[in-house]
């Protein structure tokens, strides 16, 4: 009987190993998946702008000297704007690519987050004046913590940028600033158009957009909300979001005051 039990937990031992191969092997599969459409994706976006600037260049060769002055100017304008989108495009991929390091090596200070909220709406208030967008700070208390002050930074700064790009003229972005013993909260709530239930999920998806047409036409990339995601993480916290087509969008921040690892 002894030798039967020894054999059948033998037998056991051996299928979840198995079980446990496959299942690696699984996961394997999804992350070279991934990776793939990854690459698929850049060359996509990266081939975009590449291809207009090429339309634009070869007409005007094959006008030659026929280039009426203000036709060249804007042709060659035209191609500027589309270096400039190729431009932000890498330097978005590059952020995502850092952080994708494996905790990206954070530098570790500690910071005042209302400052540092301060400073980015400072900075995001011009954009948010061309179209008359008023940009409301509330704070419940002075909260410093320890973070990573430039990823941070970044994280925060897509979120209060994309309140502005997919809000209404006249609309507005409340970030409202909270903590208890051992969290800091940062909610962005806009007026904006929302995002319609079932994408709500894939937005932080690299280079998924809702709307194509006009996250292009606002300078989008569809990598801000990836990069967000990715640095709160390293930060080992939370982000969420809620939002109802047509009311707007608000995106709550979880972040542990001190950084452990
Ligand atoms: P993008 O560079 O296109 O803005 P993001 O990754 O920042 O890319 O966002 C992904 C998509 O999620 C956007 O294209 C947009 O459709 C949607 N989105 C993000 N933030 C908001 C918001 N505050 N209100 C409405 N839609 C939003």
């Amino acid at each position: 009987h002894e030798d039967e039990s020894i054999e059948e937990t033998g037998f056991l031992e051996v299928r979840s190993i198995v079980q446990r191969f496959n299942e690696i092997l699984g996961r394997m599969q999804t992350l070279e998946d991934s990776r793939q459409e990854f690459v698929s994706n850049v060359s996509h976006e990266l081939k975009t702008p590449m291809t207009s600037m090429k339309v634009l260049a070869d007409s005007l060769i094959q006008q030659g000297d026929q280039v009426p002055a203000e036709l060249y100017r804007e042709f060659m304008q035209d191609i500027v704007a589309e270096i400039d989108r190729e431009n932000v495009i890498i330097s978005d991929l590059l952020s995502l690519v850092k952080l994708d390091k494996k905790a990206a090596q954070l530098q570790i200070t500690t910071v005042s987050i209302n400052e540092l909220l301060e400073i980015i709406m400072k900075r995001l208030k011009p954009l948010a004046l061309q179209r008359n967008i008023e940009l409301i700070f509330e704070s419940f208390r002075p909260v410093t913590a320890e973070i990573d002050e430039v990823k941070l930074s970044l994280g925060l700064t897509n979120l209060i940028e994309n309140g502005i790009k997919y809000n209404k003229d006249d609309g507005w972005i409340r970030v409202t600033l909270n903590a208890d013993h051992k969290y800091f909260y940062v909610k962005v709530a806009d007026s904006g158009v929302g995002i319609p239930e079932d994408c709500q999920d894939q937005v932080f998806d690299r280079f998924y957009r809702v709307d194509k047409a006009r996250s292009r036409d606002t300078g989008g990339t569809g990598l801000g909300l990836a990069i967000t995601k990715s640095v709160v993480s390293l930060h080992n916290g939370e982000i969420k979001l809620y939002s109802k087509v047509g009311e707007g969008t608000t995106f709550t921040l979880r972040v542990p005051l001190k950084y452990k690892g």
